[in-house]
């Protein structure tokens, strides 16, 4: 049944990591090395089974293939997931063992921050291997970048949607105001938007009403707002063809991975006349800043240069797209596969 599962996605190599001794079990998934060593964080997750967490490395490590490819960075595809309760396990014993695994894959695969796995625990991981990256002394927190990311694809759809890349007087609904949302909430008050924004957590929603004058809507409310962007930072699979009927934007551009539920809520969202930009294309930032420290001669000022890049990258799927008369998500995943050589 795994290896149906691995050429069903096309996986390289998957490794099972166990020490018992400090309760750690992991599963690392290598994608693709084609276009060079595989890069794509640890999830730290309290999976309801095995089954489960190996459905979701290998979903995300394919993602991190596509995401790279597109990226048109030196860097394959992976991801890891580690099984158990952040809370209960994790330790400088736990990540320096889980260090010892990354490093025992000699470079093919480079890991970094994901879900419950920050700078700090990156930091405790590189004590074992230097098959991390997103470290605190190199490239850091990537949510900056990703937002830089998503603010520069945002401009190139609206220049198709609204006529204009300007987004002053835009009304942009974000879902999420943490790392990334509150940065990207930054970009856009500083251009002038009208920002209405949701989150779980009140006080990150009373520090983008109070510091960006932001309009608060609960986290019900907000996928219906009267809008003309919507941009998704929360969580995945937040839009599926039941609830995509309330949607007033034109244009939906965001950070969080795998907003879709699946393919047909994308091809719903075209037949709507709703501009989609895949995730993966416009959150790329992070990854584009920690593979840099991957590849070598990390650079902020390259960096950004690189991320600014993602404007572009987004304008060519959006012709290839209409060029080929299918909807975005399907034009991108296309156009992502054919780089990887
Ligand atoms: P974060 O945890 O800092 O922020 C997520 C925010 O969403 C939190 O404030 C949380 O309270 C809020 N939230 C959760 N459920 C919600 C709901 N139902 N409604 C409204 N708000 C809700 O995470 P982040 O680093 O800002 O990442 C945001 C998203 O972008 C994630 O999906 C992440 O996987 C993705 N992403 C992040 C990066 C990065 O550089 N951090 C890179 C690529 C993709």
């Amino acid at each position: 049944m795994i290896f149906e599962k691995l050429n069903e996605y096309g996986h390289e190599q998957i490794v099972y990591a166990r020490d018992e001794s400090v309760g750690l079990r992991a599963i690392i998934a290598i994608h693709s090395t084609v276009r060079g060593p595989a890069l794509g964080g640890s999830r730290f997750w309290n999976y309801a089974s095995e089954e489960d967490a190996l459905f979701d490395v290998l979903r995300l490590s394919r993602g991190m293939t596509l995401k790279n490819a597109a990226a048109g960075l030196d860097l394959g595809g992976g991801k890891a997931v580690i099984i158990g309760d952040p809370q209960k396990l994790k330790s400088r014993a736990f990540l320096n063992s889980y260090g010892r695994f990354i490093d025992s894959l000699n470079g093919k695969y480079y890991t970094a921050e994901d879900v419950n796995i920050s700078a700090a625990d990156v930091a405790m991981i590189n004590e074992t291997t230097k098959f991390v990256v997103g470290t605190p002394e190199v490239s850091g927190d990537p949510a900056p970048f990703t937002a830089r990311g998503v603010y520069m694809g945002m401009k190139a759809g609206a220049k198709v949607v609204f006529d204009t890349d300007s987004l002053e007087g835009k009304t942009i609904a974000v879902q999420g105001v943490g790392s990334v949302g509150y940065k990207l909430c930054e970009f856009l008050k500083k251009e002038g938007a009208k920002i209405i924004v949701s989150d779980i957590n009140s006080a990150s929603v009373q520090k983008a009403v109070q510091e960006l004058g932001a309009t608060a809507v609960s986290p019900e409310e907000i996928i219906a707002s009267e809008c003309d962007i919507f941009a998704p930072c929360a969580m995945g699979a937040v839009l599926n063809t039941s609830n995509i009927s309330i949607l007033k934007c034109k244009l939906i551009a965001g950070a969080a991975n795998n907003v879709l539920l699946d393919i047909g809520t994308g091809d719903k969202l075209a037949e709507m006349g709703i501009l989609y930009l895949p995730d993966y294309i416009v959150n790329a930032g992070g990854v584009i800043n920690c593979g840099m420290e991957a590849t070598g001669g990390h650079d902020p000022d390259v960096v950004t240069k690189k991320v600014d890049e993602i404007y572009a990258t987004t304008e060519k799927i959006i012709e290839l797209a209409k060029q080929s008369k299918t909807a975005i998500h399907r034009a991108a995943d296309e156009y992502a596969l054919s780089q990887v050589k």
